[in-house]
């Protein structure tokens, strides 16, 4: 069994490679839901729609998210009724999150919802949501706190970050599933995707951190930094924002207390010593998944394959 925690496009990405090389039905992605959100009475899952329309092959592959062909007709109608439409909302799209937001009112969870979901696309991939509790990352900006789609969407991710919160955090549970998920594997993968807003809020969660540190699978952690920079996204603004160093070595050193080994890109080679001082192995290869062959190969590193 694999797992593997994931954001959205970073982790949809490098799942695409690793379905290649693994059976769906032995692999378990824990997703972000910190960026969940509610518009126009609609509850938005953005990562774990980005994660199932990947592995469905119905993303829009140049945008990362949505339904490639969707066309957004509900979304003109709605700016046409004088709401704000600043977030993109296909017209297909708009049916999961109907179908979504229509289940939670009729009582089921988020984790049961998903694995509807996934059912009617047919994945035999078990998509985990990090929680089915409330969980909410806000961005604080010199305007104040805010949701993190209004920072990342609506604003373009152009503020300069002064403190990200994950409302919920104290409390939140995992879904069901998600701690077995990571004891239970033989390898568990951090997926490239941003250290504080994807990957740091499934570490917030209850009892996820202690299980990546307990479980005896191999931890690998793939660096969401290339060349001293995010491939795209807000992880440089959101590390130094924090505090913390904005390179790939920053990175591993947040996940350093329950990594075994991380995966650098070729381009940071000058700093494998330093990552490896922290305890960790560094693998070195190109981590650019700019071709569906680059995704599978990655995907084979990690896997040591
Ligand atoms: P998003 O913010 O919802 O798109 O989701 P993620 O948190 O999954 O993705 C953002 C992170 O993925 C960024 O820090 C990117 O640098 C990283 N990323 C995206 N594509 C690639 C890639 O091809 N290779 C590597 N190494 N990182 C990538």
């Amino acid at each position: 069994m694999i797992a593997a925690l994931a954001g959205g496009v970073g982790a949809a990405r490098f799942l695409t490679g690793l379905t290649r090389l693994v059976k769906e039905e032995d692999l378990s992605v824990i997703v972000n839901t910190g960026d969940d959100i509610e518009l126009f009475g609609l509850h938005i899952s953005p990562d774990l729609d980005i994660v199932s329309y990947t592995l469905a092959g119905i993303v829009d592959e140049e945008k990362g998210w949505g339904i490639r062909g969707d066309t957004f007709q509900c979304l003109e109608m709605l700016k046409k009724h004088g709401l704000d439409t600043w977030f993109g909302l296909g017209d297909r799209d708009l049916a999961t999150h109907i179908y979504r937001t229509d289940r939670l009112k009729q009582g089921f969870t988020l984790s049961q919802i998903t694995d509807e979901v996934c059912r009617s696309l047919g994945l035999k991939v078990k998509i985990l949501p990090m929680s089915n509790d409330k969980f909410e990352t806000r961005v604080t900006t010199s305007d104040g706190s805010m949701h993190f789609e209004e920072y990342f969407v609506r604003r373009q991710g152009k503020d300069e970050v002064l403190g990200v919160e994950f409302v919920g955090a104290a409390t939140a549970k995992p879904s069901p599933g998600v701690l077995n998920a990571i004891l239970d594997a033989e390898v568990v993968v951090v997926c490239p995707s941003n250290p504080i807003v994807s990957i740091g809020t499934i570490l917030a969660v209850d009892g996820v951190r202690d299980a990546l540190r307990r479980t005896s699978a191999r931890v690998v952690g793939i660096s969401p930094i290339v060349a001293g920079l995010p491939i795209k996204g807000p992880a440089d603004k959101m590390l130094r924002g924090l505090g913390f160093e904005v390179s790939a070595f920053g990175v591993a050193k947040l996940y350093s207390d329950f990594l075994d080994t991380f995966v650098l890109d070729a381009q940071d080679v000058s700093q494998k010593e330093r990552i490896e001082k922290l305890g960790l192995e560094v693998k070195v290869t190109n981590t650019l998944m700019n071709s569906f062959e680059r995704k599978v190969e990655l995907a084979r590193v990690v896997l040591g394959k």
